[in-house]
């Protein structure tokens, strides 16, 4: 499917502060996409030109004339994303947090940032899977409260012992987990934590102007919902801790538990990261997450602006040590 304007028939791409498909020839918006006009065709529909290298991707810009196309194929497969978090705010203001998180420091080469609409950001939507955990904790202790109480000269101790049996059930929703083997820590790190208020119903138009993936391997994959089940038990040993941290002695006689992955309640979603690599000086990588702007990434450094500014610095003092032998050969 063609993002092509109505008015010019210009290639729109999503705008995340208008939250429309907006074209960068005229102006014009569009809210949704144009209704049967799927194509599950691995071609460009302006052009024809064969997709190249989109076996993966969920939007393709084609290369030969620039349009952007849904890849209606990968968006149909069983294993695409129902959800997605949509960005909010465009890469001319990614730019500009970039700048401000950065303009303190010095020596920043010219070129950092040198697009001052941004078009030099990537926008990415990562794929994760986001699993349902589910489970059931059976405890048995024996646990022991003491109170001491004064009255006067005396002093007494009461200790209260109780048999303790205890059945929680346990429930973790929409834990997510990165689907993509190419995808490095930063950017899961930067596309985290997942809000679930922000996320909506998948719709193909939040997709043009960014790179969009299908996850590489399917939900029943075993590493994966390893890694789900590790942070849900994680998570019940912290409960634990709480639930019995009122006792002042505490003594397990039995301890169970289970922890399954609902696969009913598995979902895809895509999350959004921005990344902007400048090259020069080193190689340097910001990433931002897409709908709260947190960063991380650190800053080049021109060196000749550094020497220069040495230089300056240095030619400073020479000026100003001269002119003190200057005023000492006066006052002599
Ligand atoms: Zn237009
Ligand atoms: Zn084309």
């Amino acid at each position: 499917m063609l993002y092509s304007c109505n008015s010019c028939g210009a290639s729109m791409v999503y705008d995340p502060e208008r939250r429309a498909l907006v074209c960068p020839q005229c102006g014009s918006e569009r809210d949704s996409m144009p209704e049967g006009t799927s194509s599950m065709k691995m071609e460009c529909p302006n052009c024809g030109a064969a997709f190249e290298g989109a076996e993966r991707k969920l939007v393709y810009q084609c290369p030969y004339c620039s349009s952007w196309v849904s890849v209606d194929a990968n968006l149909a497969a069983g294993n695409a994303p129902v959800k997605i978090t949509p960005f909010t705010f465009g890469k001319k203001a990614a730019r500009e947090k970039i700048k401000d998180a950065f303009d303190r420091i010095p020596f920043l080469p010219d070129s950092f940032l040198r697009d001052q609409e941004g078009n030099d950001i990537d926008a990415l939507y990562a794929p994760f899977w986001l699993y349902t955990m589910e489970g059931t904790g059976r405890y048995d202790y024996t646990g022991e409260i003491q109170n001491t109480s004064h009255m006067g000269l005396t002093t007494v101790t009461e200790h209260k012992v109780y048999d303790i049996h205890r059945v929680i059930n346990y429930c973790y929703r929409a834990i997510p987990v990165d689907a993509m083997d190419k995808l490095d820590d930063r950017t899961i790190d930067a596309a985290l934590p997942y809000d679930r208020s922000l996320a909506k119903d998948m719709d193909p138009i939040y997709l043009a102007g960014t790179e969009s993936f299908l996850p590489d391997r399917e939900k029943d994959e075993e590493g994966y919902i390893s890694r789900a089940k590790k942070w849900a038990l994680e998570s019940v040993d912290d409960r634990e801790d709480s639930l019995t941290s009122k006792y002042k002695s505490l003594k397990i006689k039995s301890h169970e538990r289970t922890m399954e992955n609902n696969p009913e309640k598995t979902e895809g979603v895509l999350l959004p990261v921005y990344r902007y690599e400048y090259k020069g000086f080193g190689t340097h990588r910001i990433y931002m997450n897409g709908t709260s702007g947190r960063m991380s990434g650190n800053a080049p450094c021109d060196k000749k602006k550094v020497i220069f500014h040495y230089l300056v610095e240095a030619a400073c003092t020479v000026i100003s040590a001269a002119a003190i032998v200057g005023m000492l050969g006066v006052l002599l």
